[in-house]
């Protein structure tokens, strides 16, 4: 056994010698990726050759005696996993369907390894679908580094979903998902998750990205452009035209700190450049006509205004640019950019420009394992979006949630729930999939606001972005910035909510009159216990909230929204009912009220409120 001032020091080294091994007080380090690729791409026959070098830094403190890489294009393959997942599964998604299984030999996507070397010395590996498993020639040893040289080719699929060329608005070239990905390995293991066209892990590091094509093209996507000059393409001087070249132009993109690299390409984009003051720049790359051209040019003031909201509520975007580019089958994040479709209207196009842009933040700065944990990434996303949609539109309604807590309840009432933390992939549906992540995600942080109170919850928010940022956060990681933030025991919350599909039913027993006061009994119905704001009206006008913690949580709000709360005893979770005196006459009460607010995810409103027959 090491002696703890051996392992201490061999812990500084490695950690000096490597640029990011990050270890803070979590104690949890993370893995980091350098690559190098440079490929050529052939718009004929829509197939590319690349090569790679990829610096693989293990700063776990385990001996890796193979590693697993991705090859997502061939998903795109008749009988694959993604095809016969989308043609079993009851609900598939509209995109995909049976269209996999339909596609020719020169309509499919593959990546194919032509050589590898670990260290200069070829090593044997396998392909197993979407996954390239290699048995390393030498185990990489903890706080060292490996070099993989590969040379691949790979064929891009007729689009189908996200990646892909042709997409439906005539986009040619829409390419996530596209070169040969190191898979995750972290303090869980391997992560080498077959792709069936859901979610992404991905490991931190640095892209060095040389992309060769037909000069007619304009490419934008992760990271920043090396050489506007040679491309002719004005990233830095706006409007510059591309210059006749005879051979292929390469285009040098380098990005730091990121977890994957997009790209796309197509040679009627148009390139309009804004600024948010104190940054990022943005960039927005269309193909002007009648369906965009009216809609995309009003998005850089609404994109603006989105990401100055954003960086001050959830913290800074660190990045010096963002792109939101014309291509993908829908919406989707990446690095520095999204492939959004771009034919909606205003309020759909800033709809999803704001829902991926977030995701910068919860996903590409807060690293999670989405498909662990979608509802962190999805959900999460889906919280800020509605708050910034709400900002922007200056939108004065309470609620701008209560569309996501319908598609929850709709999920209840159809009896197909499953627990959100269940793996992405193994949902039984992709209704109770979306719903879970997207929906019960966003109520699980609205829903936390009414738990903790709103101003703990802000700066809970913000603490998550600050300690969490280009790293990995797990639930347990969130959910313990919360409880550090409101000195609260939370682990309750975060169990009942993520682990299980229990629902929250409280309802109002009994009012009853004992004449210079008034007895109320509260019903616990549904099997998760929450704290209870109980909002009473008198008829004057006046309204007071009454405010019952739960005793597991080992304190209560101070403040929230300026409320003022009439602390109660806190009510055991064990007990059905609670029983409360308001020291008025029911004479003067006009109405009695469960959780105004509209946080709470009751599932029966029904038995909310009590309204006094005299009004
Ligand atoms: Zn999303």
């Amino acid at each position: 056994m090491k002696s703890p001032t051996l392992s201490k020091i061999t812990l500084l080294f490695f950690c000096s010698f490597f640029s990011l091994c990050v270890l803070s007080q979590s104690g949890r380090w993370q893995q980091r990726v350098e690559y190098k690729m440079d490929i050529v791409m052939d718009v004929k026959s829509h197939q590319y050759k690349g090569v790679q070098e990829l610096l693989y830094f293990n700063n776990s403190p385990d001996t890796l005696q193979n590693v697993y890489y991705h090859l997502y294009f061939n998903a795109f393959q008749p009988e694959s996993m993604m095809d016969v997942r989308s043609r079993n599964i009851s609900d598939p998604d509209r995109r995909v369907g049976s269209r996999i299984n339909g596609l020719k030999p020169d309509e499919t996507g593959y990546q194919k390894i032509l050589s590898l070397k670990q260290n200069g010395q070829a090593v044997n590996y396998e392909v197993a679908g979407t996954i390239l498993e290699v048995q390393l020639n030498e185990p990489v040893l903890p706080g060292s580094k490996a070099i993989f040289a590969m040379e691949f080719e790979a064929q891009v699929p007729v689009q189908i979903r996200r990646s892909g060329r042709n997409n439906a608005e005539g986009i040619d070239y829409s390419m996530s998902q596209w070169y040969p990905k190191m898979a995750e390995y972290d303090y869980m293991g391997w992560h080498p998750n077959p792709y069936i066209g859901r979610e992404f892990h991905g490991v931190w590091g640095d892209f060095d990205v040389k992309i060769t094509i037909d000069p007619a093209y304009v490419v934008g996507g992760t990271g920043y452009l090396q050489n506007p000059n040679e491309t002719g393409h004005g990233y830095e001087t706006p409007g510059t035209k591309v210059p006749e070249h005879k051979r292929d132009i390469t285009w040098h993109f380098k990005a730091e700190n990121v977890m994957d690299f997009m790209w796309a390409a197509d040679p009627d984009y148009t390139h309009d450049i804004a600024r948010v003051p104190g940054g990022p720049t943005l960039h927005f790359l269309y193909v002007k006509n009648k369906n965009t051209e009216e809609n995309w040019s009003r998005l850089p003031e609404l994109t603006i205004k989105a990401f100055q909201y954003m960086n001050e509520r959830f913290g800074k975007y660190p990045y010096e640019q963002y792109s939101i580019i014309q291509g993908g089958d829908g919406g989707m994040e990446y690095p520095m950019a999204t492939l959004i479709t771009g034919h909606r209207s205003l309020n759909g196009l800033v709809g999803v420009t704001v829902h991926e842009l977030i995701h910068s933040w919860f996903q590409h700065l807060l690293g999670t394992n989405e498909s662990l944990y979608a509802w962190m990434d999805e959900g999460f996303t889906t919280f800020a979006s509605n708050e910034t949609i709400k900002h922007i539109s200056n939108s004065t309604i309470l609620n701008p949630h209560k569309g996501t807590y319908m598609g929850y309840f709709d999920l209840v009432k159809r009896g197909i729930e499953e627990p959100s933390s269940l793996h992405a992939d193994h949902f039984n549906t992709n209704r109770a999939y979306s719903t879970s992540a997207y929906s019960k995600g966003s109520i699980f942080l609205n829903q936390l606001s009414y738990i903790v109170g709103q101003e703990n919850f802000d700066k809970g928010m913000l603490r998550y972005f600050n300690t969490w940022k280009f790293r990995h956060p797990n639930p347990n990681d969130f959910i313990r910035i919360m409880e550090k933030e409101s000195g609260m025991i939370l682990d309750w919350y975060l169990n009942y909510w993520v682990h299980t599909t229990k629902t929250i039913d409280y309802g109002i027993g009994s009012v009853v009159d004992n004449g210079q006061s008034t007895s109320v009994t509260l019903e616990r119905i549904g099997e998760i216990p929450m704290p209870i704001d109980l909002e009473v009206t008198y008829t004057d006008g006046n309204k007071e909230t009454y405010y019952i913690p739960l005793r597991i949580m080992r304190n209560e709000k101070k403040n929230d929204r300026g409320l003022k709360l009439l602390l109660q005893e806190d009510w055991p979770w064990t007990h059905p009912q609670y029983s409360l005196r308001i020291p008025k006459k029911l004479s003067e009460i006009s109405e009695i009220k469960i959780d105004s607010s509209e946080r709470l995810a009751d599932i029966n409103h029904q038995n909310n409120a009590f309204r006094s027959d005299s009004k």
